[in-house]
């Protein structure tokens, strides 16, 4: 399965990542932020969508591109699972999808449900190539790029096409969560690329019973683990009932109740990025 398979130019009219710069690129975007993981299963694409929607929410202009190539989530998450994206045939651009309020681009869309990804390097960085330079993303003051968890061709071949201006990594307050996170951090290193800082997902639970908060991945671990490597905590964000079946139904807990716990401490991660 190939996108040029969407009858789009390819990369028969778009420069090569060696030789486009950003600018050139990307020219009607202002700022780029990655969302990252050490590892899967953290909630890495609930916070990417719930952070685009809450800057939405405030008033900016936000497209969502899914480099999560082996596992797209977000067109379930926004409630877009069965919609295909339109083609300008005559500017030869992918139209990107728009679901609450942000523009959104995923292999998601090109796939179906049981289509395995089993794809090699080249093509995987043209594939990326062509979510950056053959999708009319319009004016927009954030692209936010949700990434695969870990380290991998995926996040090079971004970091060689687009100038990230930078990076949040979310984690769970475990050491095993906390352990992969220290390693991808070293690759946004390598790459040059700015940790904007950590967002702890799943932190405690708020138990509506008996109104008694559970550490259950344990507590205060983040902190610590941000301190000694001198990053910025910018968010703890509680295991949510709310969160789960919100993504389920596409509409992300921040559209539900944007005045809610998750809907206002995401808000508030917003205003900080
Ligand atoms: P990743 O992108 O890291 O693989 P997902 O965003 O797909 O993770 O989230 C994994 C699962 O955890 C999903 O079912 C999601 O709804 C759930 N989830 C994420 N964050 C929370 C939260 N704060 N509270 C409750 N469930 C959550």
């Amino acid at each position: 399965m190939e996108i040029a398979a969407m009858n789009t130019p390819g990369n028969r009219q778009s420069p090569g990542p060696e030789t486009a710069t950003q600018a050139q690129r990307l020219p009607t975007v202002k700022q780029i932020v990655a969302v990252g993981a050490g590892k899967g299963g953290v909630g890495k694409s609930t916070v990417a969508v719930n952070l685009a929607t809450s800057l939405a929410g405030l008033g900016a202009k936000v497209g969502l591109l899914d480099g999560d190539i082996y596992g797209p989530s977000i067109p379930t998450l926004l409630g877009l699972k069965n919609d295909t994206p339109e083609i300008d045939e005559e500017r030869r651009k992918i139209i990107p999808l728009k679901a609450h309020g942000i523009s959104c681009v995923s292999m998601g869309f090109l796939l179906k449900d049981t289509d395995a990804v089993v794809w090699r390097g080249p093509m995987l960085g043209k594939a990326l190539q062509q979510f950056v330079d053959d999708v009319d993303w319009g004016n927009l003051d954030y692209l936010i790029v949700d990434l695969p968890p870990g380290t991998g061709d995926v996040q090079l071949s971004l970091a060689q096409l687009l100038s990230v201006h930078g990076a949040i990594l979310v984690t769970t307050p475990q050491d095993l969560s906390h352990d992969d996170v220290a390693r991808a951090l070293r690759m946004f290193e390598l790459l040059n690329i700015p940790i904007l800082g950590l967002v702890e997902n799943m932190s405690y639970f708020l138990c509506p019973d008996n109104n008694k908060t559970y550490h259950i991945f344990g507590a205060g671990r983040t902190q610590e683990f941000a301190d000694k490597l001198n990053l910025e905590l910018l968010e703890a964000l509680p295991i949510d009932m709310g969160v789960a079946p919100a993504g389920d139904k596409g509409i992300p807990i921040t559209v539900v109740e944007p005045k809610g716990d998750q809907g206002s401490r995401y808000r508030k991660l917003a205003q900080g990025v």
